[in-house]
């Protein structure tokens, strides 16, 4: 597999060089996200109006009380699905909740835990993800052909669909908001490290970043570096400080407060 450069992405056998300088701001970055998401996932918009709120009078344009276009569309070809009978609307909240709460990224952090407990697991996850994380147990729709990229002291990893949302679901079940906003989509290629500060994560100017371009075809996962001073935990407990977000590559994994 070719190595990108510094700040490069990759999207299948593609590899572009983006070096424009931006100046967005996370509060940007954030708004972009939530614009994205629709005003019917942004509670606390919708929560700060009272439901005794008096509409007879201007707010300047502040109230978002439409959904974004991607919102409303899907919104619509559910409705039509529904009429039509071809999708049942209880089984669609199954598999959204399904994904949203039984899966989640715990998938992936026992995947992630047993890389670092087991050298030879890790080899295999490294060579061909797909056949070492169905060593575990996960696997099928959404996490067909995957790829695992090693972050280590001088190279960092991350994860971005700049088309459209393509997550592994099978590991790290749905993607959140920001991931699916065409701010993180586009800023992640162009800026990565100015996306990566905001979100509280600072590199060093020698460490690479790689930047991988997920697609239908190939999903990929971080394997973030173990953290110091974990060498006497059980690989439950390593599991158990792997986060979503690190398996992105928006941060790193942290060791346990003491006594946690
Ligand atoms: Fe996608």
């Amino acid at each position: 597999m070719p190595v990108p450069a510094v700040g490069a992405y990759t999207r299948g056998s593609r590899s572009v060089v983006e070096r424009t300088k931006m100046t967005t701001t996370r509060r940007d970055l954030l708004a972009g996200a939530l614009t994205a998401a629709g005003a019917a996932v942004t509670p606390t918009l919708s929560e700060a109006t009272p439901a005794n709120h008096d509409h007879d009078h201007d707010h300047g344009g502040e109230h978002q009380a439409v959904p974004s276009d991607p919102a409303l569309r899907a919104k619509a070809l559910e409705s039509v699905l529904v009429a039509k009978g071809l999708v049942d609307r209880a089984a669609l909240d199954v598999v959204v909740d399904t994904y949203q709460h039984q899966i989640g990224p715990r998938n992936g952090a026992r995947v992630i835990a047993r890389a670092w407990v087991d050298p030879a697991y890790k080899l295999r996850l490294l060579s061909n993800a797909t056949a070492a994380i169905a060593e575990l147990g996960f696997g099928g729709e959404q996490g067909e052909s995957m790829v695992v990229v090693e972050n280590t002291p001088r190279v960092h990893n991350l994860i971005v669909c700049t088309l459209c949302s393509c997550y592994p679901w099978p590991v790290l079940g749905l993607p959140p908001v920001w991931y699916k906003s065409a701010a993180y989509r586009a800023r992640a290629v162009i800026d990565p490290r100015s996306v990566l500060k905001e979100f509280g994560l600072e590199l060093a100017p020698d460490v690479e970043v790689r930047v991988w371009d997920s697609t239908a075809e190939v999903r990929y996962l971080v394997l973030p570096e173990r953290p110091a001073g974990t060498g006497k935990l059980s690989e439950g407990q390593l599991a158990a400080l792997v986060s979503r977000d690190a398996m992105v590559g928006v941060s790193r994994v942290t060791p346990a407060p003491a006594g946690a």
